[in-house]
């Protein structure tokens, strides 16, 4: 179980981890999701030790990181953004190198190593040199590094980053699988990531948590607003003021990712409980707008990722 309890981290006086507190229990596979820069690494970095906080506490199965790093370190598992791979060792000679740094005897290696790759799917690939493996499975190797030592929490920084989308189903259902026995953190700034592999998810954003939950819950706790899409032709000049003067309208943006030459998207926000298409749909005739689409959508968890986030 990992405990993090009012953890601050400072770069000279730059806050990049402000004062979160989170528990994550045995069988917890959660997520970390947040912007580039939110301070994903940095609170990684801090639960394995590998970087001194500034303030707070942080308990791994009751051990202080801080206090206590080598026990803690025993009991972690650490996949880093980047893993660090000899490329020129093969995959077994590579494991045994590991298993010898976590100080495993010989029938624990040889039991060990054939246990993680089995786990990882590695055993094709035993002989191979790691440079010469493709992305997916360097990444099978910095797994199987991370679980040599059969640790109960393992810490994944961006565990399928740069992977192609086979790589990550595989990636994923195997992060899922082991995540069953392991008390797992991993960081992700993709969404789908976080909804497909997580239990729960940590929304964090310049260093502060600021939501949590299920992904069910977080999209619950936004139901009460309801997304109206519209594509109109033209820029839609003086559109915004016009669909926020209507009742139940809470808040319309323009898209500016969403510009195809010649039309513009609009999205608008409004009270769940209302149909708000017609009304919309008889402002932008009114206004002499030429729609192209409309349509109304419930909140996506993309939504509520965005509202906090940005
Ligand atoms: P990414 O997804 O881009 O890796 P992140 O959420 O992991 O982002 P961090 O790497 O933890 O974010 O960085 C949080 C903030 O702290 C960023 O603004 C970053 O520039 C800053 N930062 C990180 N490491 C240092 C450092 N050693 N010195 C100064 N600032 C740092």
């Amino acid at each position: 179980m990992i405990t993090v309890d009012h953890l601050t981290k400072l770069y000279d006086d730059f806050v990049a981890v402000d004062d979160i507190s989170f528990e994550i229990k045995k069988g917890e596979i959660v997520g970390l999701l947040g912007p580039n820069g939110a301070g994903k690494t940095t609170t990684m970095r801090i639960l394995t030790g590998f970087l001194p906080a500034s303030s707070g506490q942080v308990t791994i199965n009751s051990h202080d990181v801080f206090e206590d790093p080598i026990r803690v370190k025993a009991s972690i598992g650490y996949l880093p953004e980047s893993a660090p791979l000899y490329q020129d060792m093969k995959v077994e000679e590579y494991l045994e190198f590991i298993a010898d740094l976590r100080g495993l005897n010989r029938s624990q290696k040889r039991n060990r190593i054939r246990e993680v790759v089995d786990q990882t799917g590695l055993t094709p690939r035993l002989r191979q040199e790691i440079g010469h493996l493709s992305k997916g499975y360097r990444q099978r190797v910095g797994l199987a590094q991370a679980l040599l030592h059969n640790p109960e929490v393992l810490i994944l920084d961006e565990p399928t980053s740069g992977l192609d989308p086979n790589q990550i189903v595989e990636i994923r259902s195997l992060i899922k699988k082991i995540g069953k026995e392991k008390t797992v953190i991993l960081s992700t700034h993709i969404l789908s990531e976080a909804e497909a592999t997580c239990d729960r998810v940590l929304i964090i954003n310049k260093g502060r948590i600021v939501a949590s939950g299920t992904p069910e819950e977080l999209r619950a706790h936004h139901k009460d607003k309801a997304l109206v899409r519209v594509k109109i032709e033209g820029d839609g000049k003086g559109l915004i003021k016009k669909l926020e003067a209507l009742d139940d309208v809470i808040l319309v943006m323009k898209l500016d990712t969403a510009i195809e030459k010649g039309y513009s998207v609009f999205e608008i926000e409004t009270d769940s409980n209302k149909d708000l298409r017609r009304q919309i749909s008889q402002t932008l005739v009114n206004g002499g707008f030429a729609l192209v689409e409309i349509n109304r959508e419930g909140k996506t968890l993309e939504d509520v990722f965005t509202e906090f986030t940005a």
